[in-house]
């Protein structure tokens, strides 16, 4: 399934928000919106070659949407109708580097959008599963780094629908990584990453 554009937002679990206050991360109540292209997904079973030289790199294990559709200004109420698929992804990220040019006030495509940045599992149908109760976790080396219930999101996935679609008419093939809980840390070349969740699939990739 080929993917259009991928939206992801930032600073939608509010542990994790904490979590990052140190490095001078810090949320206002409005959402947070970056892009990565398409070219970054990396589908699971892969190995993916982490960059070297620029920093820490940090998992950020996501539920990510796809949408069949939907156009400009789609109201929250119906945003859930153009939802096809669910999956979970990493929203790979070179920490250090986000974190210098946050402080500088530069963008955020060198830290969040280089290749390999987005890996992806393989999708499943969304049959109108509650997207309010969708828990899944995040193993590194088998060990439990993230488990995150979007009940405790700051923004629903229908309001994160409904806001994108008034700057970008939504298209088949849109992918929404919707953020990460708390739980975020560095990986490190050896280092195998499981992303699993109750009708979200088990999804697993290899770092090298
Ligand atoms: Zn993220």
């Amino acid at each position: 399934m080929n993917v259009k554009r991928i939206f992801c937002i930032g600073k939608n679990y509010a542990e994790h928000v904490a979590e990052l206050a140190h490095l001078g991360h810090t949320a206002d109540g409005e959402c947070v919106v970056f892009m990565k292209p398409a070219s970054c997904v990396v589908a699971a079973g892969q190995a993916i070659a982490l960059p070297r030289g620029r920093g820490s790199i940090h998992h950020e294990a996501e539920l990510a949407v796809r949408l069949g559709g939907g156009g400009a200004d789609v109201p929250p109420e119906q945003a859930t109708r153009h939802i096809t698929h669910l999956t979970l992804g990493l929203d790979l990220t070179l920490r250090d580097l986000q974190t210098s040019l946050k402080n500088k006030g530069k963008p955020w495509e060198l830290a969040k959008a280089f290749d390999h940045a987005a890996p992806l599992g393989a999708w499943t149908d969304y049959r109108g599963q509650d997207l309010q109760a969708l828990e899944f976790t995040c193993h590194v080396n088998g060990q439990l780094r993230q488990k995150g219930n979007t009940r405790d999101v700051l923004f629903p996935i229908a309001r994160i629908v409904h806001i994108l679609s008034q700057t970008w008419a939504l298209q088949a093939g849109d992918v929404v990584y919707t953020g990460t809980p708390a739980g975020v840390g560095p990986l490190v070349p050896g280092d195998r990453v499981v992303l699993e969740g109750a009708g979200l699939g088990r999804h697993q990739w290899s770092f090298v």
